[in-house]
């Protein structure tokens, strides 16, 4: 499966359905479980794990004049709100919506808006108008979709995590012996992860997730294109040192670039380590993370798939 099918697919946290079935179409014999989460299992003791689900909106409430309210759904910037593009979906629809911002002819100084100012416009008049399209409240809105090589860069809408998802198929599809696990629900608060760790007979868990670049204190020096990040520590605190010390060494063993650093936010990782797995996280770095321009380096990538095929074939054991 490619890269640009995957950004593509809409995955608001909750709204996964084009994702999965679009991984579920690349694999066979893998499961559903009751919350959404694929498990494709291997007769392994390491799971690789990355997120279907994308930030995004949720519509809240439908105004008699057409105009859709919403709320955030995981870590969105307020400042990239206005003028950006939407999808709204839902059973067999889509509709193009904008978040308007009124017009610097309008504007007496530039003021400082918040996401409760703002709405979604469909091009509806009225609320039946917009109904009629099919939307509701808890219809979820992605951003428009986007996808392009710029240099030695792929930026696209959603990067974070079907990057992940990407590198986890291109393993399985190179034969890397593991378990394989897509989860929803990660961008508010790992609640997929945190459901399916608990049923699940694994030694390890190595969640393949992006990775926020760059700060000199949160991330350390970590450079994109210099290979994939073994993330030490988030806000979460997941990091287990033992299997962390395992993937440098294998990774070194290979000859595969890895980078170590360190995140913000928090990973699944965090959510196999409270349920009693050892978990890892290994990030690709991205640029302007949580945005639709969201940029990773082609090596990272490549080198990622490179290392769970590695650390696959000696983990397993
Ligand atoms: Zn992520």
């Amino acid at each position: 499966m490619e890269l640009e099918a995957l950004t593509k697919a809409l995955g608001v946290s909750g709204f996964e359905d084009e994702v999965r079935q679009r991984i579920l179409n690349a694999v066979g014999g893998a499961e559903v479980d009751e919350f959404g989460n694929v498990v494709l299992r291997g007769r392994s003791k390491v799971a690789f794990v990355a997120h279907m689900d994308e930030v995004g909106l949720l519509v809240t409430n439908v105004e008699e004049d057409g105009r859709l309210r919403f709320r955030k759904v995981g870590g969105v910037d307020d400042k990239i709100l206005p003028g950006s593009s939407v999808v709204l979906y839902g059973d067999g629809f889509r509709v193009e919506g904008v978040i308007g911002v009124a017009p610097p002819h309008f504007q007496q100084q530039q003021q400082q808006v918040t996401w409760q100012d703002l709405y979604i416009d469909v091009g509806a008049s009225s609320r039946q108008e917009a109904e009629a399209m099919g939307i509701a409240p808890m219809t979820p809105a992605a951003f428009s979709r986007r996808y392009v090589e710029m240099g030695r860069y792929v930026s696209a809408t959603a990067l974070d995590d079907r990057a992940g998802c990407w590198a986890l198929l291109e393993a399985y599809r190179r034969g890397a012996p593991a378990t394989f696990i897509w989860t929803v629900q990660e961008e508010v608060g790992l609640m997929g992860a945190r459901a399916v760790s608990k049923n699940l007979d694994v030694k390890y868990a190595v969640v393949v997730d992006t990775t926020a670049c760059c700060h000199p204190n949160w991330t350390g020096g970590v450079k994109p294109g210099n290979g994939p990040v073994l993330r030490i520590f988030d806000n979460y605190g997941a990091f287990n040192n033992k299997l962390a010390k395992k993937v440098l060494e294998v990774a070194k063993r290979r000859g595969i670039p890895i980078q170590i650093g360190s995140g913000g936010g928090g990973t699944d990782a965090a959510a196999f380590f409270v349920s009693g797995i050892p978990s890892v996280a290994i990030g690709i770095l991205t640029k302007y993370s949580h945005s639709p321009v969201e940029m990773a380096h082609r090596e990272d990538l490549r080198n990622t798939v490179e290392l769970i095929v590695a650390l696959a074939e000696e983990l397993s054991q």
